[in-house]
């Protein structure tokens, strides 16, 4: 066959495949039309999945009756025009494709009204040919019908799913819209039935609560960071624990609001809940990332649904600490899920963000003063007598790694270290406010060698290091002279000691501040172990000071320190219930 240029029909069918994959994408890029029309309520309308029949009508500015046909001409667009404008590109479209791709495999009426004008405007299309045209009565703003969608491409259409599947994708991409854009009104209809209507009264909860529903909106955590260095922000929403998902289809992205899919993104929320989630669950999030318009590349696919980001770490960091402080900050203690097969399920979060009030309720008061285990030094931190009153009484030591208790709402296990780790590390941050490191002075110097990296951890954090405790001279180009360590560390093998805390620290530098990384690895490393053996008031103590911290349910690495088994559990496994 020798080479022809295609009849402009089939180029055009062609073209629009690239933007038109199924009914949910010519939602999408006429929701954000009337989302860059400035409208203030949208409507959407399906029938059949949307194949049979689509109509989305908003209140927005409207097309001039002489623009109407130029709008389905390809790459005519009112978004943009210059090349540079393509760097700060604020609106959601801007390639001028959508119309022209939607027309070319449907049938498509648009009526349309300016505000201002008296009168509308109305124009039909076959397969992108014009049919009829002319003004109309209607109200301000624009209304798209489409109909017989892929009527001339069967095999497009061989290719969709079951109505309700394609039903399925426009409710999640009109409720991911209706996050987003709290100010606007949404209503979607499906067959007739109104499936989801938004306030639109511009507070992004109640948004939250008539997409998800109560039990979602109510376990929603609000993210809120910022870089004011940078101008980059991550803002929106996360669910605790509690709520989540078998699948990531409930993690939503939007950047500048642009919603958009991103496996990094995904993976830095992914981290985020890291040891709060089990395997193959995964979180209910609803994240906007605030980035200047000329860092992030938002012409790289045609559906525009993904973008490229000029600093990918920057982006990772910011939501993954957004995301991991939100949740530390609200952590609940993990309760035992309802057990199917006895107490291997245990892990899972009780479904209110409540049960935080749970764990110390007799103890607000004050009471016996508790032994101050923190405030020991290295092993005499542990061999503390005295029966404190606490509030969770002490059954046990479970493979001497676990503490069995007992408290008003059932059963606890607490993992000792991770208990004291987050005892040490709030003292060690106490300590800091105070300006008072508590340092012990080694009897000789010793002289520690550094491989190049702990070098470069320690060089980097070697005024938050001295403000623990530690006191370090160079001695040559990776070699230090060790004078004191922070009291809280038993004073043998102090360079161990070192190198064990330079080496968290390095692992955990990319994602915490400066000081709190090394509080952390040197919290990690006070800490009593797993595998030691502790005695009755040894574990009560500990108990008492983890109730006196600020947040006695996570690790400073954001694990939980205790696991709850609700008595309500305990008793219907026994069938007692
Ligand atoms: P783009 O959105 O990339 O500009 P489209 O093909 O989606 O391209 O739309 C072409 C043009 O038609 C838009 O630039 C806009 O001027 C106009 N338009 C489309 N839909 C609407 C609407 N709902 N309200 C107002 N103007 C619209
Ligand atoms: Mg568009």
């Amino acid at each position: 066959m020798p080479i022809r240029i295609l009849p402009p029909a089939l180029a055009a069918q062609i073209a629009a495949g690239e933007v038109i994959e199924r009914p949910v994408s010519v939602v999408k890029e006429l929701v954000e039309n009337s989302i860059d029309a400035g409208a203030s309520q949208i409507t959407v309308e399906i029938r059949g999945g949307g194949v049979e029949y689509i109509r989305v009508v908003d209140d927005g500015v409207g097309v001039p009756a002489e623009e109407v046909p130029l709008s389905f001409q390809r790459h005519a667009t009112s978004k943009l025009d210059s090349p540079d404008q393509l760097d700060h590109v604020a609106t959601m479209g801007f390639r001028g494709e959508a119309l022209p791709s939607i027309a070319a495999v449907s049938h498509v009426t648009i009526q349309t009204r300016p505000h201002g004008e008296t009168a509308g405007f109305r124009m039909a299309l076959r397969w992108g040919e014009p049919l009829e045209s002319g003004s109309e009565g209607c109200a301000p703003g624009t209304t798209l019908e489409v109909a017989e969608l892929f009527g001339n491409q069967p095999a497009r259409r061989k290719f969709l799913r079951s109505a309700q599947s394609e039903t399925a994708r426009v409710q999640e991409l009109v409720s991911s819209y209706a996050l987003a854009f709290p100010e606007v009104r949404f209503r979607l209809l499906n067959d007739g039935r109104a499936s989801l209507t938004t306030p639109g009264n511009d507070q992004p909860r109640e948004a939250v609560l008539a997409v998800y529903g109560s039990q979602i909106a109510e376990n929603m955590l609000e993210i809120h960071a910022e870089d004011p260095d940078t101008g980059y922000a991550v803002e929106g929403f996360a669910a605790a624990p509690s709520v989540s998902r078998a699948n990531r289809t409930y993690m939503t992205f939007f950047v500048n609001r642009r919603l958009i899919q991103s496996r990094m993104l995904s993976f830095a929320v992914e981290e985020a809940y890291a040891g709060l989630l089990q395997t193959k669950r995964y979180p209910v999030t609803a994240i906007n990332l605030v980035i200047p318009y000329d860092e992030v590349d938002v012409n790289s696919h045609p559906a525009k649904r993904e973008v490229r980001f000029h600093n990918d770490n920057r982006v990772f960091s910011l939501t993954q600490r957004a995301v991991r402080a939100a949740l530390v900050a609200n952590s609940p203690v993990p309760s035992l899920a309802a057990p199917s097969n006895g107490f291997s399920s245990f892990g899972n979060f009780p479904s209110s963000s409540r049960a935080s009030g749970v764990v110390f309720p007799a103890s607000s008061g004050g009471g016996a003063k508790a032994p101050d285990i923190a405030g020991a030094s290295g092993a005499e931190a542990l061999s503390l007598l005295g029966r404190p009153a606490v509030p969770l009484r002490v059954v046990g030591q479970l493979k001497m790694t676990y503490i069995v208790a007992e408290g008003p709402e059932g059963m606890y296990l607490v993992d000792q270290h991770a208990a004291h780790e987050r005892v040490v590390f709030d003292r060690l941050l106490k300590r800091r406010e105070e300006m008072v490191p508590a340092s012990q002075p080694l009897l000789s110097p010793v002289s520690v060698e550094l491989t190049p990296s702990h070098a470069t951890t320690l060089q980097e954090n070697l005024e938050a290091i001295a403000t623990y405790g530690f006191q370090l001279e160079p001695f040559g180009e990776r070699t230090y002279l060790l004078r004191a360590v922070p009291s809280i560390l038993a004073p043998d093998e102090p360079g161990k000691a070192l190198i064990d805390i330079l080496d968290m620290a390095t692992l955990e530098g990319l994602t915490r501040q400066k000081e709190d990384v090394m509080a952390a690895s040197i919290a990690c490393h006070a800490a009593i172990r797993a595998g030691q053996s502790l005695t009755e008031p040894e574990m009560s103590a500990l108990l008492e000071q983890l109730e006196r911290t600020p947040n006695p349910h996570t690790c400073p690495h954001g694990r939980p320190t205790m696991v709850h088994f609700s008595s309500y559990h305990v008793e219907r496994e026994f069938g007692r219930r």
